[in-house]
Order: C-alpha cells, then sequence, then structure tokens
C-alpha cells in the first residue's frame, strides 16, 4: 500500500476493482466501453463519453490505481486467489478477515461474492456453474480442515442483514425480527440472539446460505424492500484446536476446563454490500428517502473506516457511525485483513456511477 507506513499495514488492506463485461442487452443496445481495466499496471482507465461523442477522446481519460483491477476476461478463480485466499489462510490461523463487494447494482457483486445463479433455463449438461468466492472459501476451508493432523476444527456460520440500519437473522424463522447489536465489555459488539450453525462439510455451508438467501427474498417481498438496498454478511467462525497425544477431542461437549485448549478462532465475514448507486435523486421522500439517506450513510461510514486504516496514522477509526462498521470492527483493523473489491459496469451509459464508484474506492485505498 502506498501511503502506508509499515510493513503489517501493507497486508492489511486491500482495494481491488473488477469490470464485468458488457451485458447481452448492452451489447444490443450498441452500448460503448469506456472502462478499460489495464491489469499488469493495477490501472482502470475511463474515458468521459460525451467527449468521445466529440472526437476528444484523448484529453480526457481519467485513470486510477488500485492493488489489482480484473477485466472482463477476468475469471472467478483468478479473483479468489487473488483476494480471497490469504484472508481465508488467515482465518484458518486464527485471524479474522473481512471481504467486501462495493459498486452499483448491477454491476457484479454478488457474481464475484457468490457465483452465477443457475437458472433452470440456462442450464446444460456441460455447464459449470462459475463459483464465486463464497463457494470457494467453503471449499478452501474444508480442504483444509481434511488434511489437518493434530488439530481439530469447528466450524459454524450466520447469515444476516442490515436494511435501514435494522440487522436481521436470515438463518432465523422468521427473518422479520429485528436483532440488537450489543457490546460486550470484552468481545466488542455482538448481535443479540443471531443464530450460529454448526456445519461439518461444504454440502452442510452450502445448505445454510441457500436457507439464508431463501428468507433474504422472502422477507424482502414481506417487507415489500429490495435486497439491493441491504448489506448481507455471510459469517464463517473457524475455532481450532489441538488434539491432545491420548487422542482426546479438543471440543469436548460439556463445558469442561478442556475449553482452555482452544487456540485461535478466526472469522469470516462475507459481505455483499447495498448498491451504491445514488438513490432517489428526484423527489423521493418519505420512508424511501429515509432509505437511501441510511445506505449512504452506511456506505460512507465503512468507507470512513477503510479510509482511516489505510492511512496507518489515523489514531481514531470511526468504528460507531453504522451498524456494519461497529458489527465488523473486531474483523477490520488490527491484525485482520480486509479486501474491498469495487465493482463496475464498462458502459457509457453508467459514466457517472462508475466514477463514484472508482473515487470511492481510491479514495479507501
Ligand atoms: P449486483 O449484485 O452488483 O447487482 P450481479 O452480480 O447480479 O450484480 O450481476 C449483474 C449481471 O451481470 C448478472 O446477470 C451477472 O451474471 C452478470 N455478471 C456480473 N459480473 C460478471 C462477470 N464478471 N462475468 C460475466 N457476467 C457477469
Ligand atoms: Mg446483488
Amino acid at each position: 500500500r502506498k501511503s502506508s507506513n509499515s510493513t503489517s499495514q501493507e497486508e492489511s488492506v486491500r482495494v481491488v476493482v473488477r469490470v464485468r463485461p458488457l451485458s447481452q442487452k448492452e451489447q444490443n443496445d450498441g452500448r460503448t466501453i469506456i472502462v478499460q481495466a489495464n491489469e499488469a499496471a493495477g490501472e482502470i482507465v475511463v474515458q468521459d463519453p460525451s467527449d468521445m461523442m466529440s472526437g476528444n477522446a484523448s484529453s480526457v481519460s481519467k485513470s486510477f490505481n488500485f492493488d489489482a483491477v480484473f477485466g472482463e476476461n477476468s475469471t472467478q478463480r483468478q479473483v479468489y486467489d487473488m483476494c480471497a485466499a490469504p484472508i481465508v489462510e488467515s482465518v484458518l490461523n486464527g485471524f479474522n478477515g473481512t471481504i467486501f463487494a462495493y459498486g452499483q447494482t448491477g454491476t457484479g457483486k454478488t457474481y464475484t461474492m457468490e457465483g452465477e445463479s443457475i437458472k433452470s433455463s440456462q442450464i446444460t449438461s456441460s455447464a459449470e456453474i462459475e463459483k464465486g468466492i463464497i463457494p470457494n472459501s467453503f471449499q478452501h476451508i474444508f480442504d483444509r480442515v481434511a488434511v489437518s493432523v493434530n488439530q481439530q476444527f469447528l466450524v459454524r456460520a450466520s447469515y444476516l442483514e442490515i436494511y435501514n440500519e435494522e440487522i436481521r437473522d436470515l438463518l432465523s424463522k422468521d427473518p422479520r425480527n429485528k436483532l440488537e447489536l450489543k457490546e460486550h465489555p470484552d468481545s466488542g459488539a455482538f448481535v443479540k440472539d443471531l443464530r450460529t450453525i454448526l456445519v461439518r462439510n461444504v454440502a452442510e455451508i452450502n445448505r445454510v446460505m441457500q436457507t439464508g438467501k431463501r428468507n433474504r427474498s422472502t422477507g424482502a417481498t414481506l417487507m415489500n424492500q429490495a435486497s439491493s438496498r441491504s448489506h448481507s454478511v455471510f459469517t464463517v467462525i473457524v475455532e481450532c484446536g489441538a488434539i491432545d497425544e491420548d487422542g482426546s477431542h479438543a471440543f469436548p461437549s460439556n463445558g469442561s476446563d478442556k475449553q482452555q485448549q482452544i487456540i485461535q478462532v478466526g472469522k469470516l465475514n462475507l459481505v455483499d454490500l447495498a448498491g451504491s448507486e445514488r438513490q432517489g435523486k428526484t423527489g423521493s421522500t418519505g420512508d424511501r428517502f429515509k432509505e437511501a439517506t441510511k445506505i449512504n450513510l452506511s456506505l460512507s461510514a465503512l468507507g470512513n473506516v477503510i479510509s482511516a486504516l489505510v492511512d496507518g496514522r489515523a489514531h481514531h477509526i470511526p468504528y460507531r457511525y453504522s451498524k456494519l462498521t461497529r458489527l465488523l470492527q473486531s474483523s477490520l483493523g488490527g491484525n485482520t485483513k480486509t479486501v474491498m473489491c469495487a465493482n463496475c459496469g464498462p458502459a457509457d451509459y453508467n459514466y457517472d456511477e462508475t466514477l463514484s464508484t472508482l473515487r470511492y474506492a481510491n479514495r479507501a485505498k
């Protein structure tokens, strides 16, 4: 990181940008590509479409540098290896880590985090699902668990969403119930009554994820909300204990003194952020206006935290201004690792939103 001043800081927060390909519809509509990802240089170059029209292209392109950039041909595997694998490794070693997908709705946040969802009409026998960061991290974690010697792992998952600064448990029976964010004097912020589910393999954690996704969409329907306006946070908690020489287990089912053998707990937070597009700029009132203000507030609170962390000189990290940053406080900064993946579209009509995403990401850098 250019602006940081210590080695540990250098690794702790990384900001990357991914540009998706033109969609079929954009191609049909004859949209022009105005965003270039120069992967070798870690640089994104954007042309102002109004200047391109007037044949003035060269004078007005803007460029931004990031820790890594991914163009339209980047694969899910490349993005995983670069952005997520190092974080998952450190979670397996007992540190916390967080991966955010940021960007305007429709730019590939969910594609990057989850991957291509299989719409039944698209399934062909040979079709490989392009798995995103979340399913790949599940595989990574359980592959490691499978080969571990003299260690025992306990993996649990929780899944929540933050909508309008209200927290809901996507794994609860009624995802409409609001949960409270509390502070514990030692361990910090936690969500009261949030379910965490013990998972023993990839199939189980995938099922947890699917249940949460289903609850998210039914909840959104019941409450008349758009899921693009909420943040979703999938958390994997990995506890690792040494197994005794006599082969006894590191995690006794009763709360005996063997509890102390738990030597490491790492948390992986996988966050699909609310769409960053300016909400209802024209005359939105009442609830919609309030909602818009809160989305903007929580995304800018997050930007402020990340930018303070990256700065490295900041003595005060402004965690307390949004539920999301309070909740993730113990997973942002210190000896944790964070990746912010900013997503944008390549087309001319997204120029303003794309610039705003790149500026947000550039400030976070
Ligand atoms: P968001 O979650 O930011 O609203 P999505 O992830 O739903 O955006 O992506 C919007 C559409 O673009 C989806 O149809 C998705 O499959 C497609 N898409 C996004 N990123 C890519 C990519 N890198 N390669 C191919 N298709 C993509
Ligand atoms: Mg999405």
